[in-house]
C-alpha cells in the first residue's frame, strides 16, 4: 500500500492527512517534533491569557488519529534522502515514504543579535515558547518588565498577552508607525494610539542592538541601537517576523529559496515530494499574493489541494481573493482584497473613521474603472462571503457602498453609521449613491 508521509502536524499537514484519508485507503504517517497532537497555533495566546487550557486548543480527540488510521510519530527529521525516499530522524531511526509532504511551518526570525539565545529570550511561535513564557513571565513579580522586539501581528499578540498579566511592556518597533509596511497611515496611526492607550511603552523607530545577561546567563536588559538606552527586563520576546522552517532541507536536492519552491500543484522539483503551508514558496505568482503566505487558512487550503493531487485528481492551488483578520489589543481587523500601505497610481481611496477613534473602514478602488479592489475594516466585522463574491465578480465601489447592509455583520452598527459613510463618500466624490435595503439572502441564493 502506498505510504504517504507528512512532516509537520500543523494545520497544513493535518488537513492534508484528513483529506487523503477521506479520499483513499493509503497508509498515512505524520511526523512532528513539537507536540504529540495537532493544536491550534492561533489559540496559543488565549492559553496564557487564561481563556482556555492547552488541551482545548486541540480540535480532535486523541482517539481520532487511530480511528482514522493516521499514524503519528513524534520525531525530528534531520534530513531527507530523496534517492532512497527515506527520512532520517535526529533520534536515530529512519522512515521510508512513497510520497512526502513537507509541512514544517515557520520559525521566528533571529538576526544574530548578541544575547539572542539567553535564558528568558524567546520567540512566540511554538508550544515550547509558551512554556518558556509561563516559566519566565508567570506574573509581574517574577517578570518586572518584558521587551517585545518587532511590531507585526505576533508581536502585538505577545504584548497583549503580557499586558493581560499586568507585566509592564516595552515594545520596540523598527518602523516609524506600527506595521506601516502593510497598513495605510490612518490605520497604523489608530493602532499606535491603541497601544499607547493601554500604557504600553511603545518605541517607534527603535531597533534592538543587544541583549545583556546577568551572572546566571539570564537576560537582564536590552540596549536600543539608535539611542544606546539600556532597559532592564526579565523577558525578551523576539517577534521580528517568521521564516520557513526548512534548514534541515537545505542539504538535500529539493530546491529551496526562502521556502521550499513549489509549482501551482504544490509539487517540488523532486518527484513525489510536495510542500504546503508556511514553508512553501510559490514559484509563479498567484494574483498579487506573496510567494510565501504564513497564514492559517492558506495552509488549510493547500492541505486540501495537495490531498486531491496525491489521490489522483491533480489540482492547482487557487486561493481566491486575499483576506486576513487579526486583533490589535481591543481592535479587530479584517481585510478583503488589496489595500496597500501606499496607494498605487491607478487607485483611489475612501477613508471613514468613527469619532471614537476605534473603528474605521478604508476602501480601495480603481479610479478609472471604479472596480472595487479591497477594504480594511477596523473595529467592524463584515461578511467574508460578500467580499469574496464582490471581488470575484469585479463589482464597482458604488455597488459595494449601495450594498453596505449586505456586507455588514453587525446590523446595530450599520443602523447607526452606514448613512454617514455613504454621505461622506458622496460628498467627497460628487456621487449620488443610495443605500439599498438588505438583500444578502437573495444575492447569495440566486447566483
Ligand atoms: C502566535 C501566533 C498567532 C497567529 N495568529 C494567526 C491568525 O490569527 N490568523 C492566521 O491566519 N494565522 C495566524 N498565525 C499563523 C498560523 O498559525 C500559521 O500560518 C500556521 O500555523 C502554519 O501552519 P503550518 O501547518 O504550515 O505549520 P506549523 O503550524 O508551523 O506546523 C509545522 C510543524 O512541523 C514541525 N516541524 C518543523 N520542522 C520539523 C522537522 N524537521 N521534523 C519534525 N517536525 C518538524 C514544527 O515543529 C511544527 O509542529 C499565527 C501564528 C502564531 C505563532
Amino acid at each position: 500500500m502506498e505510504h504517504i508521509v507528512i512532516i509537520g502536524n500543523g494545520i497544513s499537514g493535518v488537513t492534508a492527512a484528513r483529506h487523503i484519508r477521506k479520499l483513499s485507503d493509503k497508509k498515512i504517517t505524520i511526523v512532528s517534533a513539537e507536540t504529540d497532537y495537532f493544536f491550534s497555533r492561533t489559540a496559543l495566546m488565549y492559553v496564557y491569557m487564561g481563556h482556555m487550557k492547552f488541551e482545548h486548543t486541540q480540535p480532535y480527540e486523541n482517539w481520532f488519529w487511530k480511528k482514522n488510521r493516521i499514524d503519528l510519530k513524534k520525531a525530528y527529521v534531520r534530513d531527507i534522502d530523496v534517492a532512497s525516499k527515506t527520512l532520517h530522524f535526529e533520534e536515530g531511526e529512519n522512515l521510508r515514504y512513497d510520497k512526502l509532504i513537507i509541512a514544517t511551518g515557520s520559525k521566528p526570525n533571529k538576526f544574530g543579535w548578541p544575547g539572542q539565545d539567553l535564558d528568558g529570550v524567546m520567540g512566540m511561535y511554538h508550544k515550547q515558547d509558551l512554556d518558556n513564557l509561563e516559566k519566565y513571565a508567570p506574573n509581574n513579580n517574577v517578570c518586572k518588565r518584558a521587551v517585545v522586539v518587532g511590531g507585526g501581528l505576533i508581536g502585538i499578540e505577545l504584548v497583549e498577552m503580557l499586558h493581560s498579566r499586568h507585566i509592564p511592556v516595552t515594545f520596540l518597533v523598527r518602523e516609524d508607525s506600527f506595521w506601516n509596511g502593510i497598513l495605510p497611515k490612518e490605520e497604523s496611526a489608530m493602532i499606535n494610539k491603541e497601544i499607547l492607550s493601554n500604557n504600553i511603552d511603545l518605541r517607534l523607530g527603535a531597533n534592538l542592538k543587544e541583549i545583556k545577561a546577568d551572572e546566571n546567563g539570564k537576560v537582564k536588559s536590552i540596549i536600543i541601537a539608535e539611542t544606546g538606552e539600556e532597559i532592564s527586563c526579565d523577558v525578551v520576546g523576539l517577534t521580528a517576523g517568521v521564516s520557513p522552517n526548512i534548514d534541515f532541507i537545505k542539504n538535500s536536492s529539493i530546491e529551496t529559496g526562502r521556502g521550499v519552491k513549489v509549482n501551482p500543484f504544490l509539487e517540488t522539483n523532486i518527484k513525489d515530494v510536495y510542500a504546503i503551508g508556511d514553508c512553501a514558496e510559490q514559484r509563479e505568482g498567484i494574483d498579487q499574493r506573496r510567494p510565501i503566505e504564513a497564514v492559517w487558512y492558506t495552509g488549510r487550503m493547500m492541505g486540501e489541494t495537495v490531498a486531491q493531487t496525491i489521490c489522483d485528481n491533480r489540482k492547482a492551488y487557487q486561493p481566491g481573493p486575499w483576506f486576513n483578520s487579526a486583533k490589535f489589543i481591543d481592535i479587530e481587523y479584517q481585510t478583503y482584497g488589496w489595500v496597500w500601505a501606499q496607494k498605487k497610481d491607478n487607485e483611489a481611496r475612501f477613508y471613514w473613521e468613527h469619532e471614537g477613534g476605534k473603528k474605521c473602514i478604508h476602501l480601495n478602488y480603481d479610479k478609472n474603472t471604479r472596480e472595487f479592489l479591497g477594504i480594511n475594516n477596523f473595529g467592524i466585522r463584515m461578511r467574508h462571503e460578500f467580499f469574496d463574491k464582490v471581488l470575484n465578480l469585479k463589482q464597482s465601489v458604488d455597488y459595494v457602498l449601495e450594498h453596505l447592509a449586505d456586507a455588514n455583520f453587525d446590523p446595530e452598527f450599520y443602523k447607526l453609521h452606514e448613512k454617514e459613510i455613504v454621505t461622506k463618500f458622496n460628498q467627497e466624490n460628487n456621487t449620488n449613491i443610495q443605500l439599498k435595503k438588505k438583500s444578502w439572502k437573495r444575492i447569495f441564493q440566486t447566483s
